[in-house]
């Protein structure tokens, strides 16, 4: 792996990121695809979408299909037909989120399969070696991801207890063509981040991730702490925000000098009908979108708004189309992906902090406060024209 930054603007980065299977141009949003797929999205989709990389998942893979079958496909490249990078998350949040019967110590983590029932142990180790078997770009380390209720001493041990799998994540590492990145876990406290940052910088690992951050209403208690956790890594490694978020906080958290980027929010919100745009957000089951001839957004050049209006798209999703979900999975990854294009673009104009200051001022970064307030400006918008 080869990291080079090709300029700043103020904190915020663009950087270039050579791997086995392909290039990647910072800030970058990574699709989350959990199963080893985009949900409601083919490879060739994905592709047109201009996805550089993107996300699997470890604890959902190694339960199923499971490591002998990924194996004998060749790896996760083969087995899925994505031949652009991927990076796999190590499982550690999936097993405090979704696995019972959890038991933890320093050796690792035994949990109860949420699919079968039966027993298995994630050790630093055993997490390495999968992900090395899958034949990834960027691996993440087992971590030990506290709920955010968790209070200080329990942070503290999860930091320990992080740190130590790290190291024993590291000494695992066989296959160098899979860069191993550790993860600064300390949930709000800024002391405890900058003790688990400088742990793991003195590990010299390839790249440092962001973990432990939630998304929603505790993001503006978080926003200071990323920051001040995104001024301890090192300027020449690659910085991962890790599941954040809406909108408005990716361009925040490129204002604070992280370059990527992963979260569920673009394909989830889409297979809800709800879709993101330079409105902020648009949800196609309202009425009032029952004759609007005009694409999700005409400002949008994705494949789904350059070839179908709201009225298709609300009739296919109150139909039960599979193709609604299909079509504006599409748009909602487009506008990601597009945001962080145009971020890249102003970042080398050195213009970042006037595209930031407009971004936040606009109805496009208020998409978490539409969202909670179920506001439609689309909607207002439509009505206005009728
Ligand atoms: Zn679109």
């Amino acid at each position: 792996m080869r990291f080079s930054l090709d300029d700043t603007d103020g904190r915020a980065r663009a950087a270039t990121l050579e791997l086995p299977h392909g290039t990647l141009t910072t800030p970058v949003f990574m699709p989350v695809g959990t199963q080893g797929t985009v949900k409601a999205m083919t490879t060739a989709l994905l592709e047109d979408t201009g996805a550089q990389i993107i996300l699997g998942n470890t604890y959902h893979l190694f339960l199923r299909p499971g490591a002998d079958i990924i194996a004998r496909a060749g790896g996760l490249h083969r087995f899925s037909a994505w031949q652009r990078p991927i990076l796999t998350d190590s499982g550690g949040y999936q097993v405090y989120s979704l696995a019972k019967l959890r038991t933890l110590n320093d050796s690792g983590v035994t949990f109860q399969s949420h699919i079968d029932g039966s027993m298995v142990e994630f050790t630093p180790e055993k997490v390495v070696a999968f992900q090395e078997l899958l034949g990834v770009d960027i691996m993440m380390q087992l971590d030990e991801c506290p709920p955010t209720t968790a209070n200080r001493d329990q942070i503290t041990a999860a930091v320990q207890r992080s740190l130590l799998w790290a190291e024993r994540s590291r000494e695992a590492w066989q296959r160098r063509e899979s860069a191993l990145f550790g993860i600064v876990q300390g949930g709000l406290h800024e002391d405890l981040r900058a003790a688990s940052a400088a742990g793991l910088i003195a590990l010299d690992l390839p790249g440092y991730a962001l973990g432990g951050f939630s998304v929603g209403e505790d993001m503006q208690h978080s926003y200071p702490a990323i920051a001040a956790s995104a001024a301890l890594l090192p300027p020449d490694k690659p910085r991962y925000l890790m599941g954040i978020g809406f909108p408005e906080d990716i361009v925040r958290a490129v204002g604070f000098g992280l370059d990527m980027f992963d979260c569920v929010l673009p394909t989830r919100c889409a297979r809800n009908g709800l879709c993101f745009y330079s409105e902020g957000r648009l949800r196609i089951k309202n009425a009032c979108y029952r004759d609007d001839m005009r694409p999700i957004d005409p400002q949008c050049a994705c494949y789904a708004c350059r070839t179908v209006s709201r009225a298709y798209l609300r009739h296919l999703f109150l139909a039960d189309e599979i193709s609604a979900l299909v079509l504006m999975t599409i748009h909602n990854l487009h506008y990601y992906l597009e945001l962080c294009r145009c971020m890249r673009a102003a970042i080398m104009a050195g213009r970042f902090r006037e595209f930031q200051d407009s971004f936040l001022a606009s109805p496009a970064g208020h998409a978490h406060d539409a969202a909670a307030t179920d506001n439609d400006p689309g909607c207002a918008q439509a009505h206005k024209q009728t």
